[in-house]
């Protein structure tokens, strides 16, 4: 049976985004209802994972451990929820600053990593974000892209169908 994944952009979908940055762990809110909604697509099966532009990086806005330690805390709580996110992947370029990457979405390198690294059926999985490039991410390496509105939530399997 071929393994389905669901993508999620974390900022404005996981956790409250303000509209410029989220820099550290003080600044992370997960929105309500967020993780329950996780462990509900995990439960049918989905492996979920997080693809993540983190452009704050090029621009000297916080650092890698700054992210990482985000992202140490969200596996946590999810894990004590009794689910899991397979992995967190985020790029850390900005065009004005590092230069141009394949990795930044709307670029799908990302995407197309994890496909690879988990065996996952780009056919049968979904990419949930806030903004169009999230979706342009997605269907470039083949992945259904699904727009939500900015800090609401992700949508659950239900409400898809699904
Ligand atoms: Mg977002
Ligand atoms: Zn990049």
């Amino acid at each position: 049976m071929s393994q389905k994944a669901l993508f999620l952009d974390r900022d404005g979908v996981i956790n409250h985004d303000p509209g410029d940055y989220t820099k550290n762990l003080d600044e992370f809110h997960i929105l309500d209802g967020a993780l329950e909604t996780m462990k509900e697509w995990f439960d049918a099966g989905y492996k979920l994972v997080i693809i993540t532009n983190q452009a704050g990086l090029a621009k000297g806005l916080y650092e890698r451990h700054d992210v990482d330690r985000i992202h140490q805390y969200l596996m946590g709580r999810c894990v004590a929820m009794g689910f899991r996110i397979e992995e967190c992947f985020y790029c850390p370029h900005h065009e004005g600053t590092t230069g141009r990457c394949l990795c930044r979405k709307p670029g799908s390198l990302l995407i197309e990593k994890a496909l690879h690294r988990y065996g996952l059926d780009a056919s049968s999985s979904l990419m949930m974000g806030d903004k169009p490039r999230d979706v342009d991410a997605a269907e470039k390496a083949g992945v259904r892209g699904v727009l939500i509105p900015v800090n609401k939530g992700p949508l659950r399997p239900a409400d898809l169908g699904l």
